[in-house]
């Protein structure tokens, strides 16, 4: 069954043509063009938040997938106030 979520737009880049959805058998993610994602893996053990009831595993497991689809929306909206870096790290490219 499909659902709609509500997603803030990218914080790199401003779009707001983004891609929410399945990225691999074990994970959803939120992915824009430029490259920036956050991807959710389904767990292993099954999540106390999501319900679990009688043996009808293919409900069970819908729930579990729209779960885990959930938290990669609610991970991709997440905006820390203040939020700038003021770390300062090394970076290198690396040349074969
Ligand atoms: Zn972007």
């Amino acid at each position: 069954m499909m659902s709609t979520v509500r997603l803030l737009p990218c914080p790199c880049c401003g779009c707001r043509d983004l891609f929410a959805g399945v990225m691999s058998s074990s994970s959803y993610g939120v992915q824009c063009l430029c490259g920036l994602g956050v991807i959710e893996r389904i767990p292993d053990e099954w999540p106390p938040g999501v319900w679990k009831r009688g043996v009808v595993a293919d409900v069970n497991i819908e729930r579990l997938h729209r779960y885990v689809l959930n938290q990669a929306v609610e991970k991709w909206n997440k905006r820390v106030p203040g939020g700038w870096c003021t770390e300062y790290i090394d970076i290198e490219p690396h040349i074969e």
